[in-house]
């Protein structure tokens, strides 16, 4: 059996690398985005699988074979994905899948959590240490502090804007956890982008052990294929996924899946006013010619410039035949999430709410009544602000939630100046 290895989008003629080196990487030296230089199959008895983490094990390993070991990755897999992913029927053809039953309540905890696991597996065979550093204005950094917690060989370092991330989410960066160190800076989020990026083309700190965990690594990538195929099995025939996107990560996760063998009728990318991905599948906008950001109340999926678009623009040719997208803004998304409680009695995040809108409007264009899986990619009581605004409602506190409030926060302020990241990152190494 051979594995995939993998090349940068930038040089795909470049000698391939092992996933453990493009895992622990992030981006290849050139700049590009890790490729697989192939696409295993799914295995042949995948509907049968008994559990999400079964299921993961035996996909994963088609990729994963030659580097992990069978026990090792379905530890990995097993600790990573441990919370339930329910499938709800919402109406005639239209299923909700509930990703957001994980620690932190958004989808982003499937690739953090088991990234991480991956990540301690390689990092212990190599005696080796790693320091995280990542900058958030939302749902990576609380997946990223929660899901690399207490790993081996691995300090997390989180930076955020103070005052700039709702309640619910600074609480959830901030919450103690072993390993993980939070830091508020006076300023914004592109303050803590730049001191990130300066931090690791800084020559006072070449020598530490710098890594970053963003949406771009691949170790983050393939977990989000998983989900896809659990929802799929209940299916006879293909069906028709509605994804909420931004940096069209979880997307890229489902061209995997269907890479893989999955029969999909349609991908349904639904982006906020951040609308460059829209635009490119309608030929509005040339491959590249990203747009800046605009701030929206789906803040997850204000992305200007989509980091995965240089992966699934070479993934998967003919992109406008597979993927239907279209932009909803904020009052055309509220009135959404107010029709989908009135009419269904079911709650949806902002983010989410995008996505159904986007499922009627492609309905509308298309006709196509497929039976639609749309992804749900955080829990609606994460945006109490938005539900109380909308419906004048309290949103029923997720229980996760409710001890989230209870649990001792640490949490030290910095300043937005490289040289005081640099004395903390020093310290840390030290440590
Ligand atoms: C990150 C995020 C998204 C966007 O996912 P991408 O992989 O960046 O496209 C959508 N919804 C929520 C709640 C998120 O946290």
């Amino acid at each position: 059996m051979s594995y995939p290895r993998y090349v940068s989008s930038r040089n795909r003629a470049a000698d391939p690398v092992s996933f453990e080196t493009a895992l622990l990487a992030g981006l290849a030296p050139d700049g590009g985005l890790y490729l697989p230089t192939a696409i295993p199959a799914l295995p042949e008895n995948w509907r049968a699988a008994p559990s999400l983490a079964e299921l993961g094990t035996a996909v994963l390993s088609r990729w994963l074979g030659g580097e992990v070991p069978e026990g090792a990755l379905r530890a990995a897999v097993t600790a990573a994905l441990d919370f339930p992913v329910p499938l709800v029927r919402l109406g005639d053809d239209l299923w909700v899948l509930e990703l957001f039953h994980g620690p932190t309540l958004s989808f982003k905890d499937f690739g953090a959590r088991l990234m991480a696991r991956l990540m301690g597996h390689f990092l212990t065979r190599r005696g080796e240490r790693r320091i995280v550093l990542v900058a958030t204005s939302g749902d990576t950094g609380s997946a990223v502090a929660d899901g690399f917690a207490g790993q081996p060989n691995i300090t997390v370092v989180i930076i955020y804007p103070q005052g700039l991330v709702s309640p619910v989410q600074e609480r959830q960066l901030i919450v103690a956890r072993p390993g993980v160190h939070a830091f508020k800076v006076a300023g914004t989020f592109d303050d803590c982008q730049e001191l990130v990026k300066a931090a690791f083309v800084d020559t006072a700190l070449v020598d530490l052990p710098l890594s970053s965990a963003n949406s771009i690594n691949i170790g983050r990538l393939l977990p989000q294929s998983l989900y896809y195929l659990w929802a799929a099995r209940h299916f006879a025939d293909p069906i028709t996924f509605c994804v909420p996107s931004g940096n069209l990560g979880n997307l890229t996760g489902g061209v995997l899946a269907q890479l893989m063998g999955l029969p999909v009728k349609r991908f349904i990318a639904a982006h906020n006013a951040n609308d460059y991905f829209p635009k490119f599948l309608r030929g509005l906008a040339e491959p590249f010619a990203f747009a800046p950001t605009i701030a929206t109340l789906s803040n997850a999926m204000d992305v200007g410039a989509p980091s995965n678009f240089e992966r699934l623009y070479q993934l998967q040719s003919d992109l406008p035949s597979r993927i239907w997208a279209t932009s909803v803004h904020d009052q055309t998304m509220l009135a959404r999430l107010r029709w989908c409680y009135e009419r269904f009695g079911y709650l949806l995040c902002p983010h989410t709410s995008v996505g159904l809108e986007a499922i009627e409007r492609y309905r509308q264009e298309s006709g196509d009544l497929t039976p639609t899986v749309l992804l749900a990619t955080a829990h609606p009581a994460k945006f109490p602000e938005v539900v109380q605004r909308t419906l004048g409602l309290t949103a029923p506190p997720d229980p996760a939630l409710t001890q989230l409030w209870q649990q001792p926060v640490s949490v030290t302020p910095l300043e937005a100046d490289p040289a005081a990241l640099r004395t903390v990152l020093r310290d840390l190494a030290t440590r």
